[in-house]
């Protein structure tokens, strides 16, 4: 069988730990420079549309920002147009969510930024079936990646050491490694054979935690003006959040989460804290709503992102990707976007390779890439958690007139349209932050 891979470009293999999103989009990318993929995948090869056992944030409401959806389209062309087809909910961003956000209510308006809005096993299964179009690419499900083998030498990974559900053991060699095993990854022990030392991992205890139940969409849910309704935390004061979200097949998505505080896991904690929320709609909503399932909740201890570039003479031939490199806090819905961003930087970065060696040192060049590519969406979640006394961490400078910005753009947003699009925009991951500089937006800003 390895007789019949045909060498392309820059090698005959690659392997990918992790055979969800990032890993899907890491292998995708793959396929274009290397004889095959092989992907590594710990679950079970999933049946239909359900969430998967190890991916249990799959249960929770899931946004696809614009920017990630525009690099599914380019990575699958006509992706979200499937994803349409088969009844993903279509919104526009201004118009269609109802949102509660630094006391105020925003005016609602046709901004042209159109979301898809899917559950997130529905979004993986498409995925999985474009990516089942790629003849060289193979997924190995109920096998576990346990750790990995060095080349002589330890200048770079050869080889990952796997095991499979039923008990066999192997080590199965490639040119090049990517780890998208989300956020339990241990490849930075793997690669240095140590604990990390505490600088190659920023982390930032948030404490998040979420609890989300699904309920069928009522009739009277399509007389409504909105789609979405969203109530923001205000940190300190106010610490929880909580938001409907219409999903494929008329199903409702409520999660409702709090800063520092425990789960709503009973019907009991859950009804709480959403009559504890500024606004009663949520509350309302769940009282009359009739529930599809259980409430599922999820701790989110901490936004954290792995340093590799800090690590001197970290091995080659492995880049992470996706949560096991960065995870920010959920609620602002950019770890999927992220990842797929992610995977066109590397696709860009194998193709400005002109053969096999550069595989060496191309992690030096990506992780350079992945910290700027990062730094936006990492640093705007932290701007508005380092509101909160309680929550550790170093404050950059800065950070108070950065707050004092996001505050006036914040309140700003909810009766000026040009500033809800910018923020919006910026949200998205399709503009940078430098868009609320513009003087025309910054002279809003400063009435
Ligand atoms: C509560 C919550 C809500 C969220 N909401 C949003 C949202 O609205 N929008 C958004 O974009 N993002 C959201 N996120 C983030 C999003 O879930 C992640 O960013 C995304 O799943 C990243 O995908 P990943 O492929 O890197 O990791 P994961 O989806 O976690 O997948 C890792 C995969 O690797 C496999 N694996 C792990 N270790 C091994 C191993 N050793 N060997 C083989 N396989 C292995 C696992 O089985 C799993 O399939 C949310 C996260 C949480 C926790």
């Amino acid at each position: 069988m390895e007789q019949s891979v045909v060498p392309r470009q820059l090698g005959r293999r690659a392997v990918v730990i992790g055979g969800s999103v990032a890993g899907m989009l890491a292998a995708r990318v793959l396929s274009e420079t290397f004889g095959e993929v092989i992907v590594l995948e710990a679950d079970q090869r999933p049946e239909g549309k359900l969430p998967r056992k190890r991916v249990p944030q799959g249960h929770h409401s899931h946004l696809l920002l614009m920017s990630g959806q525009q690099v599914l389209d380019r990575l699958f062309p006509g992706f979200t147009g499937e994803l349409v087809a088969d009844g993903s909910v279509e919104t526009d961003f201004t118009e269609d969510m109802e949102w509660f956000h630094f006391g105020e209510w925003k005016r609602r308006f046709r901004g042209g930024l159109k979301n898809l809005q899917q559950t997130r096993p529905f979004l993986e299964w498409h995925l999985r079936r474009r990516l089942g179009e790629y003849g060289n690419v193979a997924v190995r499900y109920g096998t576990i990646v346990e750790g990995l083998v060095l080349s002589p030498g330890g200048h770079h990974v050869s080889a990952v050491k796997l095991r499979e559900s039923r008990g066999g053991t192997e080590e199965l060699s490639a040119d090049f490694f990517v780890d998208a095993g989300g956020a339990g990854s241990q490849t930075l022990q793997w690669l240095t054979g140590r604990e990390p030392a505490p600088h190659t991992t920023e982390s930032v205890r948030i404490g998040l935690s979420y609890a989300t139940r699904y309920y069928e969409g009522r009739p009277e849910d399509k007389g409504r003006s909105w789609k979405n309704l969203l109530v923001s935390a205000q940190l300190p004061e106010l610490p929880s959040f909580g938001a409907i979200l219409s999903f494929e097949g008329g199903k409702v998505g409520v999660t409702l989460g709090t800063y520092l505080g425990e789960p709503a896991a009973t019907e009991e904690a859950f009804l709480k804290l959403a009559q504890s929320l500024p606004q009663p709609h949520i509350y309302d909503y769940i009282r009359e709503a009739e529930p599809l399932g259980e409430i599922r909740t999820y701790r989110f201890p901490a936004q954290q992102r792995r340093r590799p570039d800090r690590i001197a003479g970290l091995p080659g031939r492995l880049v992470m990707l996706g949560d096991a490199y960065c995870r920010f806090d959920p609620i602002y819905g950019q770890g999927m976007s992220v990842a797929a961003m992610e995977a066109e930087l590397l696709q860009r970065e194998l193709a400005a390779l002109a053969n096999g060696s550069g595989l060496d040192t191309l992690h030096r060049i990506y992780y350079r890439g992945l910290v700027k590519l990062t730094d936006y969406p990492w640093e705007a979640a932290l701007t508005e958690a380092f509101r909160h006394p309680a929550i550790p961490g170093d404050r950059p400078p800065g950070l108070r007139l950065k707050q004092w910005l996001t505050t006036r753009i914040y309140r700003t947003s909810a009766r000026d349209e040009l500033v809800y699009t910018r923020l919006v925009q910026a949200m998205n991951l399709t503009h940078a932050q430098s868009v609320f500089f513009h003087p025309s937006v910054l002279l809003r800003l400063l009435r």
